[in-house]
């Protein structure tokens, strides 16, 4: 009972004693004597009024005493809230450092991190390294984790790279392949469809490689494929595309608003470079041609062309330029009719062979006859051997027209002097026929002639240095063994005359007509003539001269004591003479 509260308890048990007492003696009078109740009232009534009163006071204490607790605990309820309030702020302050704290320690870090494997993955700075691998912790174990998974990716990559790099690329000199080539040109015609630009393409092609290679060695040989790569793309725009096309070719894209202008403009800049390098230890020189495409130009079509204009260059003398012009057009047109009409040629009887006399340079006696092909187009006339034997090489029909020539030339040669030899032209293309000197020797036996009257003559630089090599010697070397000879044809004009007579035992040696021809006002062929005379005679191999036209060339040939001669001075290509026929 709270401390007011009690004596008021207190007070009300007296008063209400007191007034149960006055009440019981009022009674009590009141029976004796009812009008004591009278006299006594006053007195009844203040015990009743004192109990009232004390009553009413007490009911005040407690009100009072219910509203002060209910004041009181209101009071500590706001007090809880507030309590409440500061605990909970506290709490989040707390959270948000440690959310702060996360984001500084944790989330950061695995952002920069991510952040840095996106901006790889995107190959963009691609050598930064992975952040916090120089942590000690977790995160530290996790990004040099991911920093090991990137070098990985990288050497992969780095991998990709090469091999598509080496796919489209020539390892030695570092341009663009044929494939890039290919690819970039169908590519440039595509897009010149919608520009307007015309591309050019230029088709080069080293001259005298094989001399190089010959003179300095592979090492040089390379040595010059690597300063010509540099020479053209240092010649070259950055948009036009120089590429090797492989051995010692090489090709340029270059797309322009104005050509042949711009294409002019190159050559020029590839020629004066060139110039330049006949101060360094290999000059270079290089055979050039062009094409322009036209509208719908097809990309192969369009080297081919260029192609064509470059070996034109190279056949007009070398360190040149030829554009593919209508001219060329033209050219080309009848070559590829001459080609398709050359098939079946032989069987249409329109082939036949003239033979030529060889003699002897001091008494003139015929010693044997050159055969020499020729063909009678049906519309276009004689064509000459110059123009057709490359064509027929070229389609493979040499292959069959080859077999033709032996077995004719033997049956004409058969029914002559039996001393008398006949020397057949070979080309390189035959030999890849590996049963070539089987063949011959069997055509020659079915037509009774001694191997010891046949000549095969074949062009050094195109035998001997050609890729097949090996088999060309061997076919050489079994024509040899039977008994027939092999003449050097040509010699002089070829890349290294005198490397061929070490690797082959010739039998005779031919000197190229365009040395005899000249020798009379030109005093170095003169010269060559005669060392190639005294070389024969010092390796005791007979030599003899084509193209002798005049009295003071063979006036000089015997004076050098030159074993035979051959040309229009002797006798002119012609069906074979019958006063030779032995009479039968
Ligand atoms: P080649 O083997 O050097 O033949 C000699 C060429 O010189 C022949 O030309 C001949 O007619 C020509 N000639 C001969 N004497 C003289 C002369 O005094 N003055 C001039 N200006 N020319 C003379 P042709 O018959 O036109 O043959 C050209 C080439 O065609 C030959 O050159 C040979 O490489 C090739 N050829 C000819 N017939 C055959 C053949 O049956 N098979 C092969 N594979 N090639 C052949
Ligand atoms: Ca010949
Ligand atoms: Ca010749």
């Amino acid at each position: 009972v709270p401390a007011d509260i009690a004596p008021l308890l207190a007070e009300r048990g007296a008063a209400a004693r007191e007034f149960a007492v006055e009440g019981a003696a009022m009674l009590a009078a009141a029976q004796q004597d009812p009008a004591a109740i009278k006299r006594r009232m006053p007195q009844f009534l203040g015990t009743l009024n004192r109990l009232e009163q004390v009553r009413a006071d007490l009911r005040r204490a407690l009100t009072h005493g219910i509203d002060d607790a209910v004041a009181r605990s209101a009071f500590k309820v706001r007090r809880n809230r507030l309590h409440v309030l500061i605990g909970g702020t506290a709490m989040l302050a707390v959270l948000l450092l440690l959310v702060i704290w996360m984001r500084q320690t944790v989330i950061r870090p695995i952002l920069a991190i991510a952040e840095r494997l996106r901006q790889f993955n995107a190959g963009q700075d691609e050598r930064a390294d992975v952040p916090g691998a120089d942590r000690p912790d977790e995160l530290g174990e996790l990004a040099r984790g991911l920093a090991e998974y990137r070098r990985a990716m990288q050497e992969r990559r780095r991998a990709e790279r090469r091999v598509a790099f080496l796919a489209h690329h020539d390892v030695m000199t570092g341009l663009p392949n044929r494939l890039l080539f290919e690819e970039r040109l169908a590519h440039e015609l595509a897009r010149s469809a919608r520009t307007g630009d015309t591309v050019a393409v230029f088709a080069i092609d080293l001259d005298d490689f094989k001399a190089i290679n010959d003179r300095f060695g592979h090492a040089g040989g390379d040595r010059a494929l690597k300063r010509a790569a540099q020479l053209l793309r240092d010649a070259a725009r950055g948009d036009d595309l120089v590429a090797r096309l492989g051995g010692d070719e090489f090709a340029i894209i270059q797309a322009a608003a104005q050509q042949p202008r711009a294409a002019e403009a190159l050559l020029q800049r590839i020629f004066a470079a060139l110039a330049e390098t006949a101060k360094e230890e290999i000059t270079l020189r290089m055979s050039v041609g062009i094409a322009v495409s036209g509208p719908d130009q097809d990309f192969e079509e369009l080297y081919n062309l260029a192609d064509m204009a470059m070996y034109r260059a190279k056949s007009e003398g070398r360190n040149t330029a030829r554009f593919f012009d209508d001219r060329l057009k033209e050219e080309v047109r009848l070559r590829w009719r001459l080609g398709r009409d050359l098939d079946g040629a032989i069987d249409r009887g329109e082939m036949r062979l003239l033979f030529q006399p060889i003699a002897d340079a001091h008494t003139l006696a015929t010693t044997g006859y050159e055969a020499l092909l020729r063909w009678s187009h049906p519309e276009l006339g004689e064509i000459a051997p110059d123009v057709f034997v490359p064509l027929a090489e070229a389609s493979g029909d040499i292959a069959a027209i080859g077999r033709w020539v032996a077995d004719s030339a033997m049956a004409h040669i058969a029914r002559v002097d039996p001393s008398l030899s006949i020397a057949l032209n070979l080309s390189p293309i035959q030999f890849r026929e590996p049963a070539l000197a089987g063949y011959l020797l069997a055509t020659a036996r079915r037509h009774g002639i001694a191997p010891e009257r046949l000549e095969f003559e074949v062009t050094e630089s195109a035998t001997l240095l050609g890729h097949n090599s090996e088999a060309v010697l061997a076919t050489l070397r079994e024509l040899q063994a039977r008994g027939a000879r092999v003449v050097m044809d040509d010699f002089g004009t070829g890349y290294s005359s005198l490397g061929n007579l070490r690797e082959f035992r010739f039998d005779k040696l031919k000197v190229d007509r365009s040395f005899v021809m000249s020798m009379a006002d030109h005093a170095p062929s003169a010269s060559i003539v005669r060392s190639v005379i005294a070389l024969g005679r010092s390796l005791g191999i007979p030599v003899v001269a084509e193209g002798v036209e005049t009295e003071a060339q063979l006036a000089m040939l015997r004076q050098w004591a030159c074993d035979e001669v051959q040309g229009y001075l002797i006798g002119r290509p012609a069906p074979l003479p019958l006063a030779h026929v032995v009479a039968a």
